[in-house]
């Protein structure tokens, strides 16, 4: 706490592709180091997705495309704690002099790097880690740091829906609402504003389902969209699709992002431990969600997944679809 209150220039710095958890916890860390009159950038090596415009209207998201950095006493690393997955950005944070802070929800393998961490495995989002931090160095939220922790919220529960939602969540986002944050706004701004090309994206990608192990485990494997359609970016949709099947307790989406490049993103209603699969395709996360990007083509890579995925149903299948 202590070096946040102490320095006095910082960068925010996020992963590929940043999500709303990761850009919602910067947007609230600018706003708290802000209010204590702090010098602040957040950079990500991808800008933030249309759908989360609200926020983007109130903080600067740079976009990290080559040349220097601002000079800067602290990279605070959020929702992430490998400079490994900061993309482009990951050379120039090693070779600047400044020290590094992480505040982060994810398993982190491997010995600790950093000279400052907030890291809470059990946290529900890293925008609730900015949360408790805010709280400990006595600022009050404004509207447009509540904004982000509510997308943080949001976004990595799956609205309230997902195991990690715990009480802290929703006492959360009780006190936001008291800032004036109107939910039904923010839903209809994430997740109602789709191109009319969405429904047909999903279709494809539903007709590519396959079950393994007695439907226990799910399987989409997604190729490059053709010329005139639309990619299917945001995967949470199908995946909630998926999950529905009362069957189902293990969730895998594959999506050939480029030739030879493939995206794993896997879901699990159980114990079943997906960040420990996403592992070993050099990939992690959470226990029940979980990613890695994989070389190969989709049909190789397809075949290694499953094949990983099926040693790992060793337990008898759960009963009446237990969460
Ligand atoms: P996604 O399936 O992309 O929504 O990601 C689910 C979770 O897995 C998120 O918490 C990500 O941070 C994590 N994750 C996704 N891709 C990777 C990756 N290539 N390496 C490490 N963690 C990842
Ligand atoms: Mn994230
Ligand atoms: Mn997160």
């Amino acid at each position: 706490m202590e070096a946040l209150r102490a320095g006095q220039r910082f960068v925010l710095a996020g992963h590929v592709k940043p999500d709303g958890d990761c850009i919602g916890a910067q947007a609230a860390l600018a706003g708290t180091l802000a209010a204590l009159g702090k010098q602040v950038w957040i950079y990500n090596p991808d800008p933030p997705e249309p759908q989360f415009d609200y926020l983007t209207r109130e903080f600067r998201f740079r976009t990290f495309d080559g040349g220097a950095l601002p000079e800067h006493d602290w990279t605070v690393l959020l929702d992430i704690s490998e400079l490994s997955r900061c993309g482009p950005l990951e050379p120039v944070l090693r070779a600047a002099n400044s020290r590094k802070m992480v505040i982060d929800h994810h398993v982190h393998v491997g010995p600790p790097w950093w000279d400052e961490a907030f890291v809470d495995v059990d946290c529900a989002a890293s925008g609730l880690l900015v949360r408790r931090i805010a709280r400990a160095l006595g600022v009050e939220l404004d509207r447009a740091s509540a904004l982000g922790v509510f997308t943080s919220l949001v976004t990595d529960t799956g609205w309230f829906k997902y195991s990690n939602t715990d009480a802290e969540t929703l006492a959360t986002a009780a006190e936001l609402l008291e800032l004036g944050l109107e939910p039904a706004r923010i839903y209809g701004s994430i997740y109602q504003r789709q191109s009319a090309e969405l429904p047909l994206a999903l279709a494809r990608g539903l007709s590519r389902l396959r079950y393994h192990a007695e439907r226990r485990l799910a399987v989409i494997d997604l190729p490059r969209a053709a010329p005139g359609e639309s990619e299917l970016v945001d995967s949470d949709l199908l995946l909630d699709i998926l999950r529905s099947v009362e069957a189902v307790e293990v969730v895998l989406f594959l999506r050939e992002a480029q030739a030879g490049t493939c995206k794993l993103s896997a879901r699990s209603k159980t114990d079943y431990d997906v960040q420990r699969l996403a592992g070993r395709f050099g990939g992690g996360g959470h226990r029940k969600a979980a990613g890695a990007t994989i070389q190969g083509s989709l049909s190789e890579v397809r075949e290694r997944v499953v094949a990983a995925a099926l040693e790992g149903f060793s337990t008898p299948a759960a009963s009446g679809g237990r969460a």
